[in-house]
């Protein structure tokens, strides 16, 4: 993609970078990175942060870097750097350089030494209860430590003391010495470093030492040679201190960093401990479970890498915080399935047809279409017979006037087949019907009826001979509220998040498809063979998503508070 027109629908980041390459600012270069904790898996605001970052260097023919902001070790573990890196690989990316934050230990160490040559930084033993009362507040500024000013020599030595271990956690912490009455508090000595005797799961034991997010981020930015260093509004206040450390440090090389609006969602919750909880307690099937906002949820739940590309360049970066309508991910989700899922039948509620006036003998192979309009998704053969299933919701005793599909003395086409008419009803004993018997016109395969009249409906079915069953697990938002109880979410869990249905009745072809393919059920909806709980030629079915967006119809009509 070459940048379009100069400001023409541009959003601020593309003008931010528009106006350092013609200023000359990074020499015209662009290296973006995406920077997670390795501390759980991604969601969907990750990936709009990897389409924000992977985007806008593949846009201005840059280079985006992967990096593992990896300081906390007690939380952090490979098997995170592991699903990381394929859930960025499975969005269709690719990163330029593969780093940590744990690379560059020993450098952040030194110029960490560096500001305390400098002055700029001091070893402080206020307890975080003092430090915080000393911070003082937005409206009166802070004090200073008593061990503030001490030597150079003196923090030298205390530092390479926290470095080897001599001294015990929460004794003591580096800070950077700038102004404790800054209006912004975060320059109020920000801590650079604090005590943790734990294991890192790079660096095992070798350091105690770990650096903070402030002080380790603009810093590896500077090292890797990151031009525009984007994150999320929350860090608006840290910019300044940003800047703050390239300066005192000196750095050959000046990022900026620029921050957009997170991405918001409603019916949804993205905060990883909520998602732990849910996890932990068997709220849902594990991290990947289909009705999760994290990648490998959507994955699994059928939605496809470049739905999500998609939608995260149609809602935009802002600088203002909203919530993007969960309706807007499945449209995308949607648009994307029409275009590359092949068509099937699949009777989700059946009734039986028998049709009277065909031989009880005689299977007839229909050529059905993989797809409506791309031909060259071929066709495929389809048993028909003399008795079927239809869907009970394409059948009404007593229709309104506008209802076209099937009814007593009314004509439907089966679909790639025959126009049939329904002669009579069989119920059971509730009232309940159980088949319809119906004859075909033997003159209407694939065309008009010749007399000149018009059937307007057109129905699939699967023939009673040939179905095969399958479980199909439908699912539906996680949450009921447009925005969950961040108290207790459990009080807007859905209780009909999964229903599954085990009495569709579907076409043999189904059984052709492998684990992961999407297909659509024509008239129905989008569905995907699970990957955990399917076997060879016992697929089980995840709904993606229906073909209309239902739930905003129950949401008017008020079926749904
Ligand atoms: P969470 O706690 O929700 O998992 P986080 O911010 O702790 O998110 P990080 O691993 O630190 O997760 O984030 C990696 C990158 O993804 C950061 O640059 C962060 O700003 C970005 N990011 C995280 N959540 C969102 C979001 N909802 N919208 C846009 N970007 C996001
Ligand atoms: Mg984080």
């Amino acid at each position: 993609m070459s940048s379009p027109e100069p400001g023409a629908g541009k959003n601020f980041i593309e003008e931010i970078i528009d106006a350092d390459n013609a200023s000359g600012k990074h020499g015209g270069r662009v290296h973006t990175r995406f920077p997670p904790e390795p501390n759980g898996y991604l969601h969907i605001g990750h990936a709009k942060s990897i389409c924000v970052n992977f985007g806008l260097a593949q846009q201005y023919g840059g280079k985006c870097n992967l990096r593992f902001d990896d300081t906390n070790p007690e939380k952090e573990d490979t098997e995170f750097t592991d699903s990381i890196q394929e859930d960025v690989r499975w969005l269709g990316f690719t990163w330029d350089g593969l780093y940590y934050t744990s690379d560059y230990y020993q450098q952040l160490h030194d110029f960490a030494v560096d500001l305390i040559n400098k002055g700029l930084a001091y070893v402080d033993h206020l307890s975080p209860e003092q430090i915080r009362e000393y911070r003082g507040t937005l409206k009166e500024p802070g004090k200073p430590s008593p061990y503030r000013d001490r030597s150079v020599d003196e923090n030298l030595a205390l530092f390479a003391q926290m470095k080897a271990g001599e001294l015990d956690e929460g004794s003591c912490v580096l800070r950077a010495k700038i102004d404790m009455s800054a209006p912004n508090v975060m320059m109020r000595d920000p801590a650079l470093y604090r005590i943790k005797k734990a294991h890192h799961h790079r660096t095992g034991n070798d350091w105690c030492i770990y650096p903070m997010y402030d002080f380790a981020h603009g810093l590896s930015d500077a090292i890797e040679g990151i031009t525009h260093s984007i994150c999320t509004l929350e860090f608006e206040n840290n910019r300044p201190l940003y800047d703050w450390f390239l300066q005192a440090v000196e750095t050959k090389h000046r990022p900026q960093q620029i921050e957009f609006a997170k991405l918001k969602l409603n019916y949804t919750v993205m905060s990883k401990r909520n998602l732990r909880v849910m996890v932990e307690e068997g709220i849902v099937d594990g991290w990947d479970d289909p009705r999760f906002p994290t990648i490998r949820g959507m994955r699994r739940r059928g939605y496809t890498p470049a739905a999500i590309r998609n939608f995260c360049d149609d809602i935009g970066v802002s600088k203002n915080n909203s919530t993007i309508d969960i309706g807007k991910l499945e449209h995308a989700v949607r648009e994307d399935l029409d275009k590359v899922c092949p068509r099937v039948m699949v009777v989700l509620d059946p009734i039986k047809v028998v049709i009277d006036n065909y031989p009880g003998d005689l299977v007839e192979m229909l050529t059905a279409k993989n797809h409506p309009s791309d031909e060259a998704m071929g066709t495929r053969q389809v048993p028909f017979s003399r008795e079927v299933y239809i869907d009970r919701d394409d059948f009404m005793e007593d229709p309104p006037k506008k209802f076209f599909r099937l009814a007593p003395g009314k004509e439907v086409r089966l679909r790639y087949g025959y126009i049939i008419k329904c002669e009579s009803v069989e119920k059971d004993d509730d009232g309940h019907v159980t088949t319809l018997h119906c004859t075909y016109d033997p003159d209407t395969k694939g065309k008009n009826p010749s007399d000149g009249r018009k059937v307007k409906g057109t129905i699939h079915w699967v023939s009673a001979a040939h179905a095969v069953s399958a479980p199909i697990r439908n699912y539906d938002r996680l949450f009921k509220d447009e925005e969950p109880d961040s108290e207790d979410f459990r009080r807007s869990l859905n209780p009909d998040s999964v229903v599954v249905n085990q009495d569709a009745r579907m076409e043999p072809s189904v059984l052709d498809l492998a684990a992961g393919d999407s297909v659509q059920f024509e008239r129905k909806g989008y569905y995907v063979v699970d990957t955990k709980d399917s076997k060879d030629k016992a697929p089980v079915f995840n709904r993606v998503v229906g073909l209309r967006d239902s739930w905003a119809n129950m949401v008017k009509k008020g079926n749904v508070n």
